[in-house]
C-alpha cells in the first residue's frame, strides 16, 4: 500500500515537474538606479497617528533595472528629470536629482530603445518623472491609477507618449507576471493610491527581492506600520501590507524599501547588477 502511495506521488512530482514553467532564468539580473533625493523637513505626513511630528529624514529616490535576456524592465522612473544638476521645493519636501536615467543607462549599454517595459508603482511625480524618456516600451501601470493619471493634466503630461502618440499602454487590474516566466512579477497592493504597485524580483543567485513602491517609506515606518496620511485608503493599505509581509516571509525574501538610504546597500553598488 505505501509502495504504491509512493508510486502515485512519484507520479504527481513527475507531472509537477513537467508542467511547472521552463523559466530562463539565464541573463536575468537587476541594477539600482539612483533616481533622485527628498529631504524631509517634517516626517508628520508619513503617519496618520502623529508617530513624526517634527522629525526630519532624507530620503532615497531609487529605480530599478531588470534584464531578462534580452528584454529589459524599468521599475519606477523616478523625479523629474529637469531637476538634474539642481532642486525643487514643495511644501515638506526638498528634491533634488544628480543624473538622469538615460546616461546611467548608457554606462551599462543600454540605450532607452532597448527598454521593453516602463513599470511605475503609482502616481507620483517622484516614480514617473522621467517616463517620458523611455516613449518605445509599453507602459504597465495599476489601472485605477491609470485612470487617476488622466484625469490630472500635470500628471497627464508625464505620460504623453502613451496618451497622446502611440505608445502602448497596459492598465493592470491584479498582479502581472511581466516576462511570463515569473521572474519579475508586479503585485496589486493598493491603498497609497488607488492602483499602487509593489514588485517581486526572483533572482538565481540573489533569491527573491521585494520592491516596495511606497508602501512603506522607511525602515522604522514599516516597523511601526505607519500610514502616510496622504494615503488614498488606510484600509487597503493595511491589507497590502499584510499581504506584502506574508509573501516575504512565505519566500524569505529580501525587502527592499525604495526611499530608505539604509537599504541602497542591499544591492550591489551601480554599476554592478544582482543576479
Ligand atoms: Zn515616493
Amino acid at each position: 500500500m505505501r509502495k504504491r502511495a509512493l508510486a502515485i506521488m512519484a507520479g504527481w512530482v513527475f507531472l509537477a515537474g513537467m508542467q511547472a514553467p521552463q523559466p530562463p532564468r539565464a541573463g536575468l539580473e537587476m541594477w539600482r538606479l539612483d533616481c533622485g533625493e527628498i529631504r524631509v523637513s517634517d516626517l508628520d505626513v508619513f503617519s496618520d497617528t502623529y508617530l513624526y511630528v517634527g522629525q526630519q529624514k532624507t530620503l532615497t529616490d531609487s529605480c530599478y533595472l531588470i534584464r531578462n535576456g534580452d528584454r529589459y524592465l524599468l521599475w519606477d522612473t523616478g523625479l523629474p528629470g529637469e531637476l538634474a544638476g539642481g532642486s525643487a521645493g514643495e511644501g515638506p519636501f526638498r528634491m533634488s536629482l544628480r543624473e538622469r536615467i538615460v546616461p546611467q543607462l548608457a554606462r551599462i549599454g543600454v540605450q532607452p530603445g532597448q527598454v521593453t517595459f516602463v513599470g511605475v508603482s503609482h502616481y507620483h511625480d517622484d516614480h514617473i518623472g522621467q517616463a517620458a524618456d523611455f516613449p518605445g516600451a509599453t507602459l504597465l501601470v495599476g489601472a485605477s491609477d491609470w485612470e487617476a493619471i488622466r484625469g490630472r493634466p500635470a500628471t497627464a503630461a508625464r505620460f504623453r507618449p502613451w496618451i497622446e502618440g502611440n505608445a502602448r499602454a497596459q492598465p493592470l487590474r491584479g498582479d502581472h507576471d511581466v516576462f511570463g516566466d515569473g521572474s519579475a512579477t508586479i503585485l496589486n497592493m493598493p491603498g497609497h493610491t488607488p492602483g499602487h504597485r509593489t514588485l517581486l524580483v526572483r533572482l538565481p543567485r540573489t533569491g527573491p527581492v521585494l520592491l516596495t513602491g511606497d508602501l512603506y517609506h522607511f525602515t522604522e515606518n514599516m516597523r511601526r506600520g505607519g500610514i502616510p496620511s496622504f494615503n488614498t485608503d488606510r484600509a487597503d493599505t493595511l491589507a497590502s501590507m499584510a499581504r506584502f509581509q506574508a509573501i516575504a516571509r512565505s519566500l524569505r525574501a529580501r525587502i527592499i524599501i525604495q526611499h530608505e538610504p539604509a537599504d541602497i546597500a542591499k544591492l550591489p553598488a551601480f554599476p554592478a547588477s544582482a543576479r
